[in-house]
């Protein structure tokens, strides 16, 4: 199928030979989060790309429709930051709100959100690789919607938590909260136009070891909604065992953001760098430099800590999240 608007760059444009849905996958979305970008390096070498390099169009008997593979923020991978600006990154620029205000789109960030919005808005799946500034993690699922077909792809990714982030994530952006219906990340955007879209978070950014399970799960998940065939697990060494043996999922939401002061915050216990440490209501998380204390809000699970080293950039210092009943 032809595309209805001019490829983005940095991002490559899998032709299939065969009919199939319509399919994005992004690393980089966060320019200081590179195993994601590895991921795609990876298949677009297996479907090839020349040296898996993540521009133009190619065509793949391995595809059916259309799979575009691309980094979410060159320009901050390039710098490796988690935005260009430092003002807004990618995940937070999918708004109708900054689309319209010619303010916003001075902004790099939200320029490059302007060049991918119509992509992700056609795409019947959008999958966006991310990984975690806190070193002790374990992959999850981040969504900010949890519908019957979000459920349904779900259960083919190997993770005991799926998170739904709903509005609560977008609240260090500075929208309006009457404005916040849903967040104004990539995943949101692609749900809000009809897709499935949802955010894997593969580990510890750091970690290398996590590449190749990401692209075990990113390629299976490619074959469960059929935009690839099986026989690319093949090439890429892929056990579909993996997706046989999804272990008990639990969905949370998240009820909680407590904002950064920057004022020299640091924990209490280790443990709260940890993803998902559990939390009683009024247990004391940490302590800034001035004495004041935070406490955990609710009971439930803490998500998105901020690692030790990013405490003095990450808006925010947590979030909690509680099961969804
Ligand atoms: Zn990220």
């Amino acid at each position: 199928m032809n595309s209805p608007f001019l490829l983005p760059s940095s991002v490559c444009h899998v032709h299939g030979t065969e009919p199939g849905p319509r399919v994005v996958v992004f690393g980089g979305t966060h320019g200081d989060e590179t195993m994601g970008v590895q991921v795609v390096h990876n298949i677009l070498e297996a479907l090839g790309s020349p040296e898996g390099a993540p521009t133009g169009q190619i065509t793949s008997t391995f595809v059916k429709g259309d799979l575009f593979l691309g980094i979410g923020n060159p320009e901050a991978v390039a710098l490796g930051k988690r935005s260009v600006s430092g003002i807004r990154d990618l995940n937070r620029c999918f708004h109708e709100t900054f689309f319209s205000s010619p303010e916003a789109l001075r902004i790099p960030d939200q320029q490059r959100a302007a060049e991918l919005k119509d992509l992700l808005a056609s795409a019947d799946y959008f999958f966006d690789l991310h990984s975690v500034t806190a070193k002790e993690t374990i992959p999850f699922v981040g969504l900010t919607t949890f519908s019957p077909r979000h459920a349904e792809v779900c259960r083919s990714i190997p993770v005991h938590h799926i998170l739904d982030v709903q509005a609560i994530l977008g609240q260090d952006v500075g929208l309006a909260i009457a404005e916040l219906t849903q967040t104004p990340t990539t995943c949101s955007w692609v749900n809000r136009h009809g897709g499935v879209g949802l955010a894997y978070e593969m580990g510890y950014q750091e970690d290398a070891a996590s590449v190749p399970s990401a692209t075990a799960v990113i390629v299976n998940l490619l074959v469960k909604v059929g935009v690839v065939h099986g026989r690319l697990r093949e090439i890429l060494k892929v056990d579909r065992e993996q997706i046989d043996s999804v272990p008990d999922q639990r969905v949370y939401r998240l009820v909680h953001c407590e904002r950064n002061r920057f004022h020299g915050f640091h924990y209490a216990h280790p443990r709260y760098t940890q993803s998902f440490a559990s939390v009683k209501a009024g247990e004391l998380i940490g302590q800034y430099e001035d004495g004041e204390k935070v406490c955990a809000t609710h009971e439930g699970l803490l998500a998105f800590p901020a690692g030790e080293q990013t405490l003095t950039n990450n808006q925010s210092l947590f979030y909690l999240a509680v099961p969804v009943s």
